[in-house]
């Protein structure tokens, strides 16, 4: 019964103890060791229905930027100027990372469906949708592999699309279509018109 007990007891305490010595031993993370997200450009600002301010992202994504002391001091974001002088600065976006369609975007434009024949040797080889602009993938029919990678540091998208799914792709996150059999597919490209 002791022996049981200690044994249950055992493994996860040994874990937390290596994983711990690990933590000791590799000292302080360095900058360059620290997982980074897509970095997207601040293009602009507005203050949203609550009067607080976001930010305006290259990639149609909105972040709040909010001055609320003492939890979150951004200072800066209350003056006009301070916040000119952030637009074309760097931000990281999460909602890029995990491929979350921006809000209230229109239909630009449509390709003509393609086939596991039709289909464009471009869309076969890495490429990417320029700043500003979603791409959105819709399977009708039959199913192909997909695979993207939204930011440098983060793993890649390897799966399968079947019919019915539709798989947004953020601007600049290189991707990749192989055909696999037969298939249907539309890619439809979504922003904000100018
Ligand atoms: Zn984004």
């Amino acid at each position: 019964m002791r022996i049981a007990s200690a044994f249950a007891v055992t493994p996860a305490a040994l874990v937390v103890a290596i994983s711990n010595e690990r933590r000791s031993r590799a000292g302080p993370r360095r900058v360059d060791e620290v997982e980074k997200l897509v970095i997207r450009t601040i293009t602009g600002f507005h203050k949203d229905a609550n009067g607080d301010w976001d930010a305006e992202l290259g990639c149609l994504h909105s972040q709040h930027v909010r001055h609320r002391p003492p939890f979150q001091n951004r200072p800066w974001v209350e003056d006009s100027a301070q916040r000119q002088a952030r637009v074309g600065s760097p931000i990281e976006c999460p909602l890029c990372d995990r491929a979350e369609t921006p809000d209230s975007l229109t239909l630009l434009r449509a390709a003509r469906p393609w086939d596991q024949d039709t289909l464009p040797a471009g869309l076969r080889h890495s490429h990417r949708i320029a700043e500003g602009t979603w791409g959105m993938l819709r399977v009708t029919e039959g199913s192909v592999n997909f695979r993207m990678q939204t930011s440098p540091t983060s793993p890649a998208m390897d799966t399968t699309l079947s019919a019915g799914s539709t798989q947004p792709i953020p601007p600049e996150a290189p991707h990749e279509v192989t055909i696999t059999g037969p298939v249907k597919l539309v890619v439809e490209f979504w922003g904000r018109p100018q």
